[in-house]
């Protein structure tokens, strides 16, 4: 398996550089930076599935190659679905 890298994310205009194992509410937290609402837009997302699977809460649904959908009851801001996603889909909301 291909080494893990950091992955780098911005959060209202800040860098955040979150490392493999780390989590990006603690990197966040750590930096002052607040995890917003996030939202998923429609027409870039790939429906990859890779934000559903690293999302604990169970917030996200989508069919594979559709567009995914976050619950905003079940979401708890913690910005995983934001290091996942590549294409950028993961928006404020
Ligand atoms: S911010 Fe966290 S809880 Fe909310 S949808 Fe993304 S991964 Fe799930
Ligand atoms: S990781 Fe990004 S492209 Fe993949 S399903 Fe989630 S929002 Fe869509």
């Amino acid at each position: 398996m291909a080494e893990k890298k950091p992955v780098v994310i911005k959060i209202g205009g800040v860098e955040l550089t979150i490392p493999p194992e780390a989590k990006v509410k603690d990197v966040a937290a750590a930096a002052g930076v607040a995890i917003p609402r996030l939202t998923i837009d429609a027409a870039t997302c790939k429906g990859c599935q890779l934000c559903l699977k690293g999302c604990e809460a169970g917030a996200i649904s989508g069919e594979k190659k559709e567009p995914h959908v976050i619950d905003q009851d079940k979401c708890v801001q913690c910005g995983e679905c934001l290091a996942r996603c590549k294409t950028g889909s993961v928006v404020p909301a």
